[in-house]
């Protein structure tokens, strides 16, 4: 039997015990709160940080893709490329002599053309309008391209890409590779994108060839003129049959195009003279022209020059012939129309020549609607004198209606650039590199 002051602190002591008790469990519920506040608050700063989901990106391409400052839009950005503009350049044509061999668009409307690889990205950017990309598994394409260069090439556009595995240097490159080779094309909608229904196509005419330089060229120049929409790149080689290096390059970069073949004539290749460079290129370029387009703009545009996108916007709506200065990296400085009281008044650049139009080829543009009307122009194979001769050959055409662009001539939005020559690269020790990602790399390298 308990003494009633033992009783007394027993009761004490339950009591403080209760109270440590609901101490602790208020401690507890302290603590749990704030734990789940902390990780709420972490939960939505983790959120807030993701970055997000390709077809959340690809919904509103546009949008996103002119405001360049958040990382989103970065994103959003590589997704997107220009859609097709309203010519017919899919419609293949061999009967124009160098065989038309490949023609590039993103708004595949058959979309089953293309293999699990790319389907995804296919599915989500033709449903927002914008393109896919389709990749060239080059191994193959390097196999079957000198087939198809020795072949006449189809005049029926056939969809045709498939999905193959490839070995190459004793290595799987890729089981979903996506593979079109030159020989065959995606099917391509010749209607336009309804965004850009009422915006004229640009054509641009690039003369290229074979040398160390050629794909880094194409790659910077390609990426310029994908922030261009509604335009078609007609990329024309220097040569008797087309390289898959270079159909891989420009599938790569994603800007509807077309590659063609169009060779210097033998008796300019033989001369110690200087040559009339990219002339048959660029006049292959004006005769698809003619038997392709209808409306828009034609702009020579060299791979080894310098493009700001401005001037794409502006050239766009040339009605005849439009012009620009061409910044030089010589002593001149510029070459430019001369600008006196709003009117064109003669030209300025280091060498007159007596060239009526002493011009820079990257200083023009020409409206397809006048080139069609003037059937017989065509640039001479006249080195020094091929703007002059081109342009003479639009006849006639007034000082008056050569629109003057960038702000009236007062800004430079294109340079006449020019990239060192450099020695074709030594080929590869095979037998310390042969089992190595160098054995790849070596098929890569364009060597004259
Ligand atoms: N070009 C060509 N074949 C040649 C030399 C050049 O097709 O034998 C192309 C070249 O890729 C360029 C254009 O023609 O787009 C002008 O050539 P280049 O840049 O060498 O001439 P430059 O600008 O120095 O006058
Ligand atoms: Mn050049």
């Amino acid at each position: 039997m308990l003494l009633p002051q033992a009783k007394e602190s027993k009761v004490n002591e339950n009591l403080s015990n209760k109270m440590a008790l609901g101490k602790s469990i208020k401690m507890y519920l302290t603590i749990f709160i704030a734990t789940t506040c902390i990780y709420m608050v972490l939960y939505q700063y983790h959120m807030s940080r993701q970055p997000l989901a390709a077809n959340e990106l690809v919904k509103h391409p546009e949008k996103s893709s002119s405001s360049s400052s958040s990382s989103s839009s970065y994103i959003a950005s590589y997704l997107w490329a220009p859609p097709m503009l309203n010519n017919s350049s899919n419609s293949i044509n061999t009967t124009m002599g160098q065989g038309l061999v490949q023609v590039h668009g993103p708004n595949a409307t058959d979309t089953s053309s293309v293999s699990s690889s790319s389907s995804a990205a296919s599915n989500s950017v033709s449903a927002s309008g914008s393109s896919f990309y389709s990749t060239v598994s080059l191994p193959l394409t390097l196999s079957s391209a000198s087939d198809a260069n020795n072949k006449s090439i189809s005049t029926t556009t056939t969809s045709t890409t498939t999905t193959t595995t490839t070995t190459v240097a004793n290595a799987v490159v890729s089981a979903t590779t996506t593979t079109t080779t030159t020989a065959q094309k995606l099917k391509t909608t010749t209607q336009p994108s309804h965004a850009h229904k009422s915006m004229p196509p640009l054509y641009i005419i690039t003369p290229t060839y074979r040398r160390p330089e050629q794909l880094a060229e194409l790659t910077r120049l390609g990426y310029t003129l994908k922030h261009v929409l509604n335009l078609l790149w007609l990329v024309i080689e220097d040569a008797n049959k087309t390289n898959p290096l270079v159909a891989h390059t420009l599938d790569r970069i994603g800007v509807p195009y077309e590659y063609l073949v169009a060779p210097m004539p033998e008796q300019y290749k033989l001369t110690k003279r200087a040559k009339p460079r990219g002339v048959s290129n660029r006049n292959r370029g004006l005769d698809y022209l003619r038997a392709n387009a209808t409306e828009g703009v034609l702009y020579f545009a060299d791979d080894d020059n310098t493009y700001d996108v401005n001037i794409f916007e502006q050239m766009r709506y040339t009605k005849k012939v439009s012009m620009w200065p061409v910044g030089l990296v010589t002593k001149t400085g510029v070459s430019s129309p001369i600008i006196r009281e709003g009117k064109l008044d003669g030209y300025y650049d280091g060498w007159i020549g007596g060239r009526k139009y002493p011009v820079d080829m990257a200083g023009f543009a020409v409206s397809v609607k006048f080139l069609h009307e003037r059937p017989h122009a065509k640039m001479p194979f006249k080195p020094g004198y091929e703007e002059d001769g081109f342009l003479r050959s639009l006849a006639p055409l007034q000082n008056n209606e050569i629109e003057l662009l960038a702000d009236e001539c007062r800004e430079i939005l294109t340079w006449h650039t020019q990239t060192k020559k450099n020695p074709a690269a030594l080929p590869f020790n095979q037998t310390r590199y042969g089992n190595t990602n160098l054995a790849f790399i070596e098929k890569l390298l364009v060597r004259p």
